[in-house]
């Protein structure tokens, strides 16, 4: 238990009272049945208990909200789209806190275009902000397999990445301005458009990443791109990992910015795909142990950029770093290719348990880490299967391990916390995170003081202290 949950209360029915008062009965639940899907997640691992679920509609709303929490000592737990993958969204098992959905704050409030940038309320979600790029032909590149249901407020509490990141920058570098409402209900109006702004602390860096524990986001001005007037995919087969490194190098030599995504596949994950999901097949004749998605977007007409990408696939089989690749040559091809590579988590599903970690290491050592892992895994769980996975060129690796055939679910998921102690020390001996874009919450909340220096560790505490004097913002959560 940290310092500040000492200080909380349970809300008493006259508290209760009072926060429905402030949105209305029809936007407070309290029935089990309407509470359901804001207590369990996505991964069945966290499931928790509420008063009540409260859904402001204005900012107004929420700052009275969390007013009145500051006031009564209420642990409030911010909600976005509810597909964070650490437990980070959901309330504590004692029925002690209560839920804030943003769920109804879903306005775009303006797009421009001309300047190249969107003001969008919290609950906006993800693909609408997309859409709403593309309508004026512009582009909001973060893009994830959540992206339908996650919200903006999401994206930036927990600084998402995804497939992107690598040309455009994760949620963090993609946000211009934002709007808090703080844990006394004041609210920091802060949805400025400038790019350029050095006057003393950039104060949205702060909620960026803070998962909801230092104020909760209402609004964000976010940057917007060209449309890229060409988008290529391409997939490629490698004869070792090793070979990838080289091939992100050539790649990212040859086409600069506009390589736009360096996507990582093993074999057996193909496999799974193949085997479990519906349509996916394998794009090139022969097996090889490792794949790489790429994609080249960029200004140029399409019919110019396919020599470039061409080049790069020749020079690279000519080298021996790829043994065949295939460009895709329509729209349902490349869509074709993307699925191998966005269904790799939900294919592992139908393989029964499997065993999480999101963790980046620098680019140069994802080969190292990779192979020394594999042993580690073996001497814990014989049989199991790795299905490293992801965001190659951002160093950030889903180590994801499928449980043995012949073993039951619950004996092999009884190794998870053994199995992450293990590859987090590996991670951690090559200068690496522990979790690379999906965030602390409360899945990896007792790691950051293993992790973190004392320094660190101070002073963020010192940062929560100073916004959020009560704790009454996600507690157990991050710190
Ligand atoms: P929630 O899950 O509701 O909340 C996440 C955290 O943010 C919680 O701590 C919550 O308290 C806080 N929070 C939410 N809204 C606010 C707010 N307005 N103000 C303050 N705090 C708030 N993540 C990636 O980074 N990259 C990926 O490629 C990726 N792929 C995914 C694929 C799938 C299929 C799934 C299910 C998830 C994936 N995720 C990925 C994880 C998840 O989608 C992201 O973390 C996303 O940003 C969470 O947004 P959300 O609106 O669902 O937030
Ligand atoms: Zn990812």
């Amino acid at each position: 238990m940290t310092i500040s949950e000492n200080r909380l209360s349970s809300p008493t029915a006259e508290t209760i009272g009072k926060f429905v008062a402030i949105v209305g009965d029809k936007n407070a639940l309290r029935e089990p049945d309407e509470q359901a899907p804001y207590l369990t997640e996505w991964r069945d691992r966290y499931e928790g208990k509420t008063p009540l679920v409260l859904r402001p509609a204005t900012v107004a709303e929420v700052s009275a909200i969390l007013k009145l929490a500051n006031e009564t000592k209420t642990a409030i737990v911010p909600q976005g789209g509810n597909t964070g993958l650490v437990g980070g969204q959901i309330p504590n098992k004692e029925g002690t806190e209560i839920v804030l959905s943003l769920t109804r704050m879903n306005r775009i409030r303006s797009v421009d275009p001309q300047e190249f940038s969107i003001t969008v309320d919290a609950g906006v979600t993800l693909a609408e902000i997309r859409k709403a790029a593309d309508d004026v032909d512009r582009l909001f590149p973060l893009s994830l397999a959540s992206e339908g249901s996650c919200q903006v407020g999401g994206n930036l509490a927990t600084n998402a990445g995804g497939v992107h990141v690598l040309a455009y920058g994760s949620a963090r570098q993609l946000s211009l301005g934002l709007e808090v409402v703080l844990a006394n209900g004041d609210v920091w109006s802060g949805l400025r458009k400038l790019k350029k702004d050095n006057t003393g602390f950039d104060l949205k860096h702060l909620f960026i990443g803070s998962e909801g524990t230092l104020g909760i986001i209402t609004g964000a001005v976010l940057q917007l791109y060209p449309k890229p007037a060409h988008s290529l995919t391409a997939f490629a087969g490698l004869p070792d990992l090793d070979a990838a490194l080289d091939f992100f190098e050539h790649a990212r030599s040859k086409l600069g910015p506009a390589l736009t995504a360096f996507e990582l596949l093993p074999r057996i994950g193909l496999d799974f795909v193949i085997r479990n999901m519906e349509g996916a097949r394998d794009p090139l004749e022969a097996h090889y142990p490792w794949y790489v998605l790429i994609e080249h977007s960029g200004p140029e007409k399409e019919e110019d950029a396919i020599g470039i990408i061409e080049s790069l696939l020749e020079i690279s089989i000519g080298e021996n770093i790829i043994k065949d690749a295939v460009i895709a040559q329509s729209q349902s091809q490349s869509l074709a290719l993307w699925n191998l590579r966005d269904r790799m988590s939900e294919a592992q599903k139908p393989e029964g348990g499997s065993i999480k970690h999101d963790v980046s290491v620098p680019i140069a050592l994802i080969p190292e880490f990779i192979a020394r892992a594999a042993p580690v895994v073996e001497s814990i769980i014989p049989g199991a299967r790795p299905v490293p996975f992801g965001h190659f060129g951002d160093g950030n690796i889903h180590y994801n391990v499928s449980q043995p055939r012949d073993m039951s679910k619950d004996e092999f998921l009884a190794n998870w916390e053994k199995l992450n102690e293990a590859i987090y020390a590996l991670v951690t001996s090559l200068n690496g995170s522990i979790s690379a874009e999906h965030g602390i919450g409360q899945m990896k909340q007792d790691l950051m003081a293993r992790t973190k220096s004392p320094e660190e560790l101070t002073l963020m505490r010192a940062i929560k202290a100073s916004l959020d004097p009560n704790g009454i913002l996600n507690p157990g959560k991050l710190l």
